[in-house]
């Protein structure tokens, strides 16, 4: 029960994760905390979600690794005799047979037996239910759960460890070690500057954010408005220059009582009307029809288009 309680709540994280990621953090923790009535689809996605990766925690991992992730199939297409994968030793493990006290090392290797104890360890802990010493298969995730459990028995049997490691097909044949190769040290670098690159792309992109209202007047947070508490229906007009603002997700935007309203707005200009890299807004607060507060603000990119030549 303990083990399908902790598998639960990791498939709620995941879960909820993932529907973050589709809808938005904001519209998600709407969900979690708002009335449930009011978001039966949205809870329906969670719980499906959840129970989506529970049943795959608790039944289908073997599965969700071999036919639903694509990464042991794009190993077939990726690696060749130099890639440096998790492999079994061949040439020092077999060949196999179980471990007896009364036999050291020299007595096995005498009887042509290798240092696999044969004892299936590795094949226990595999979460794709693999015999690696079978060789590089699709199903291996590369989670190196087996070179813990060989080592682990290497070291009861007094053997060194690294009968299962990250080893290349060629260095295992030769008998080398693994050394850091040229090849190495570029996909090294060539990754380093492609995550560098990412982080670049993705600080680019973090959208604008431009406080509307840093200290909202007392109207404007829900609560007293005629007299009693109650939320505040609000509405955003763009005073200045001529266009169109929408708050996203608010169709109908109310700030909760004693509470503060938090939206992004979507802002529609003639682009005849940008004034620069930054464009100088003018926004109406309303209620009812009623202007509570005007607020300037600005308006980032894009940059007015250069005047077309006239033919
Ligand atoms: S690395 Fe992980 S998936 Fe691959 S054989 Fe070892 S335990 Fe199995
Ligand atoms: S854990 Fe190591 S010794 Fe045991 S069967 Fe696997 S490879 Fe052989």
């Amino acid at each position: 029960m303990l083990k399908h309680g902790v598998f639960f709540g990791l498939s709620l994280v995941v879960g909820n994760t993932l529907l973050a990621y589709l809808i938005g953090s904001e519209q998600l923790l709407a969900i979690q905390l708002d009335d449930p009535r009011r978001h039966w689809a949205g809870l329906a996605a969670m719980m499906l979600f959840s129970l989506l990766f529970y049943a795959i925690f608790a039944r289908f991992r073997e599965q969700a690794c071999t036919f639903i992730c694509p990464y042991g199939r794009f190993q077939s297409a990726l690696l060749d005799t130099n890639s440096l994968l998790v492999s079994y030793d061949r040439r020092r493990g077999e060949g196999r047979a179980p471990w007896r006290r009364d036999q050291d090392h020299e007595a096995r290797r005498a009887s042509g037996l290798g240092d696999c104890i044969d004892c299936r360890q590795c094949v226990a802990v595999c979460p794709t239910g693999i015999d690696i010493r079978d060789g590089t298969q699709m199903e291996c995730i590369h989670c190196t759960a087996c070179i813990d459990a060989c080592d682990a028995v290497m070291n009861k049997v007094g053997r060194p460890a690294g009968l299962v490691r990250f080893a290349s097909q060629d260095h295992l044949e030769r008998g080398e070690p693994q050394r850091f190769t040229r090849r190495m040290a570029m996909y090294s670098a060539l990754l380093a500057a492609l995550v560098g690159v990412f982080l670049w792309l993705v600080d680019e992109g973090k959208p604008e954010e431009h406080p509307v209202l840093e200290h909202p007047p007392a109207d404007l947070r829900g609560g007293p408005w005629g007299g009693r508490q109650r939320p505040l229906p609000v509405e955003v007009r763009l005073e200045h220059p001529p266009g169109s603002v929408r708050l996203l997700g608010a169709t109908n935007p109310v700030v909760p009582v004693g509470q503060y309203l938090q939206a992004s707005a979507l802002v529609d200009l003639d682009p005849d009307r940008l004034t620069g890299s930054t464009t100088g807004l003018e926004l109406g607060i309303y209620s009812g029809g009623r202007l509570l507060e005007r607020v300037s603000t600005q308006f980032s990119g894009p940059r007015p288009r250069p005047a077309t030549p006239s033919p």
